[in-house]
């Protein structure tokens, strides 16, 4: 009886020090929680202090998610006066207790409450038990969000406010819609109906076969696969978000990735023709007539400060030779095509501006020249937001290798396919937006936040949707909330609970439960013969992906899941895979093997033969073993070895590995003798 009582004071004092009971998620600035005792809390005894009418109605959304045992204490949500509203951060932040008079939340703006009645939720059980707990809660970040490409595929309007509905439960509050690119246009514009009637539906669903291997055709509604939001949908997703405190920030883009509106909209192409260039023209002043008139009923639709503009991968390939172009190049005095993007961005800014909005763009913006008041998301890499931040623009982080939620999250073979890269959960989470040299300085305050992307070239069903965006999205939700980052270990516990959730709620979330983690191999240094010995690369490796360089191959150490770990070497030399190893004497070996990796997306291909051959001089070689392999290209991904198994004596060894008629990279982390 003592140990039990002893194990519980434990356990309790555990809690506290972690300052989160395990179910909270997003982790809370501070809380102390005392699982020992508990109120019954009856949500139909909510008592609203100082909270307008007409300011309700998020909260009360919310409370008919609580249980209302009979009896049970009461609920009180109060507003506070305002002290101070300088930031968004302040009107997020609460208080909430709860004990033996039951549960109190106080804040100084309405969402502050409703963020307190998402942690309350989060503590209450099904009974309507809550522990007794002392919270003061407030984000890192005001912008925590996730971007939904309605483009590549098209999700239902109910698809969207089941997403909103999950965003809202860890306090994400803003919802990028990726709504126009080439794979479709996906907005209804009713001075413009072409758009959606030439530039929604597509010849096929499948990625490879209409982009990759495909003509890129469009086709007639309701034919192929395509559709759009009407206005009224949108205005029905940006109501039912703005009821849950998340803004939704439309994108619409611009100059590139455009080709669907050239093809409805020939006139504003450098050709004008459809079927040409993906490039909006800038020269010509009719495409800047069609931008601000798409712009008017955009900013309608949608309150957003913030305006999408994208601005990323324009070739501006036809602008070289586009007369229009040419001329505007001439009279604006521009000498590059980047300037004349610029251009087009900063008179896309002066037009939202005048309409009291911001412009937001994609970190290619800042090349030319950046609009004065741009705000910029970096997604190549974290170097874009820093240079942003060093001119003075506010940036939201959302870089490639953290934040692409749409790359694998586990081990590539148990995955449906996906783009390329490899994100699991715990690296998501090791993210943090601001780099060390940057915190604490005025600096800080430019990073507005962080969000999470969800590309869907290869994500064909919601179902794969919502497998790709939950968990990872949890992470992010607490790297933009919370200002302390738990142990991996907490956080996996706690996001495992909301996951569970998830599952319980219908969400076809990944089952953590059943996460590989690491490659197996990569876990523990392997002992063999060649460890520590002389590579000669008759072939060199590429400098990009040279892991720890010449002894990378004979490290004892093999990769992980991703080709750019540091421990995988790769090769696109002509002679791709050939090097000699020198054992320093000779010696009995018995086996001459190496791992190869297959990633078809980013054209890791498997070897087409292999050949390994010994010598006791570096002169003679006996060839041991050679061996063709045919390479099909239809496997996304797998590791494989290669090589040979016998009896002889030698001290260099020759290990070659050419590729086949795909072309692309060779990729190993170890050549193995014994
Ligand atoms: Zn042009």
């Amino acid at each position: 009886m003592k140990t039990r009582a002893f194990f519980l004071i434990l356990t309790a004092a555990l809690l506290c020090m972690q300052g989160s009971a395990q179910t909270l998620l997003p982790r809370p600035e501070a809380a102390s929680i005392d699982p020992a005792h508990k109120v019954t809390v009856n949500s139909r005894k909510t008592v609203f202090k100082n909270i307008p009418k007409n300011q309700r109605v998020s909260l009360t959304t919310c409370l008919a998610d609580l249980p209302a045992p009979n009896g049970g204490r009461r609920l009180t949500l109060q507003l506070m006066n305002p002290v101070s509203q300088d930031s968004g951060c302040d009107r997020q932040a609460y208080a909430l207790t709860a004990d033996k008079n039951g549960v109190r939340i106080t804040a100084q703006a309405v969402q502050g409450l409703f963020y307190g009645l998402q942690t309350l939720r989060q503590l209450t059980d099904s009974l309507g038990q809550v522990p007794y707990a002392n919270i003061t809660d407030r984000p890192r970040f005001d912008y925590r969000g996730l971007m939904l490409d309605c483009s590549r595929h098209f999700w239902t309007k109910e698809f969207i406010l089941k997403q909103i509905d999950a965003m809202a439960a860890v306090k994400l509050n803003r919802l990028h819609l990726h709504l126009t690119d080439a794979a479709g246009w996906r907005i209804e514009i009713k001075r413009y109906p072409q758009l959606t009637q030439r530039g929604a539906w597509r010849t096929e669903s499948d990625w490879d076969k209409w982009w990759v291997f495909g003509k890129r055709e469009y086709t007639e509604p309701g034919q192929g696969y395509g559709g759009f939001y009407t206005q009224q949908d949108l205005r029905d997703i940006v109501a039912y978000a703005a009821q849950r405190h998340i803004t939704v920030i439309p994108e619409v883009e611009m100059p590139g990735h455009s080709e669907e509106v050239c093809f409805a909209l020939p006139e504003v192409s450098c050709t004008g023709q459809p079927y040409g260039s993906g490039d909006l023209c800038v020269g010509k002043e009719r495409t800047f007539q069609v931008l601000q008139d798409i712009l008017d009923e955009v900013m309608d639709i949608f309150p957003s400060e913030y305006i999408h503009i994208g601005g990323d991968e324009a070739s501006r390939k036809a602008w070289e030779t586009c007369p229009d172009c040419q001329r505007r190049m001439r009279e604006e005095h521009l000498s590059t095509t980047a300037e004349l993007q610029s251009y087009l961005t900063e008179r896309i800014e002066r037009y939202l501006n005048a309409h009291g909005r911001q412009l937001l763009g994609w970190d290619e913006i800042l090349e030319g020249k950046l609009a004065p008041n741009a705000t910029v998301m970096s997604w190549r890499g974290t170097e874009g937001g820093l240079k942003a931040v060093h001119m003075g623009h506010k940036v939201v982080m959302t870089p490639g290798s953290y934040c692409y939620l749409d790359s694998y999250q586990d081990a590539p073979m148990t995955q449906p396919k996906a783009f390329g890269g490899y994100n699991p959960l715990e690296h998501v989470y090791s993210y943090d937006p601001v780099p060390d040299s940057l915190k604490g300085s005025p600096a800080e305050k430019l990073f507005l936040g962080v969000q999470g992307n969800v590309w869907t070239e290869m994500i064909p069903t919601p179902e794969q949707y919502e497998f790709m965006i939950y968990p990872r999205i949890l992470a992010l939700a607490e790297i933009g909330w919370s200002k302390e980052k738990s142990a991996y270990a907490d956080f996996r516990l706690r996001a495992m609970a909301v996951n569970d959730g998830l599952r319980a709620k219908g969400y076809h979330a990944f089952d953590l439960h059943q996460e590989v983690g690491r490659r197996e191999e990569s876990r523990q240094p392997i002992q063999h013969l060649a460890v520590g010995a002389k590579v000669r690369y008759i072939g060199p490796y590429h400098e990009a992906y040279m892991a720890s360089g010449d002894n990378a191959l004979v490290d004892g150490m093999r990769g992980n899941w991703q080709f750019s770990d540091g421990k995988w070497q790769g090769f696109i030399s002509r002679n791709r895979f050939d090097v000699v190893i020198d054992l320093g004497e000779v010696k009995p070996v018995s086996e001459v093997s190496a791992h190869f990796m297959q990633f078809a997306g980013p054209e890791i291909f498997s070897p087409a033969s292999v050949a390994v051959s010994v010598s006791a001089d570096d002169a003679d070689y006996q060839m041991l073993y050679e061996q063709n392999f045919e390479v099909d290209a239809s496997k996304p991904y797998f590791i494989q070895p290669y090589g040979w198994k016998g009896s002889t004596q030698a001290r260099y060894i020759r290990f070659k590995a050419t590729s086949g008629q795909y072309g692309g990279w060779l990729f190993t982390d170890e050549v193995v003798v014994r």
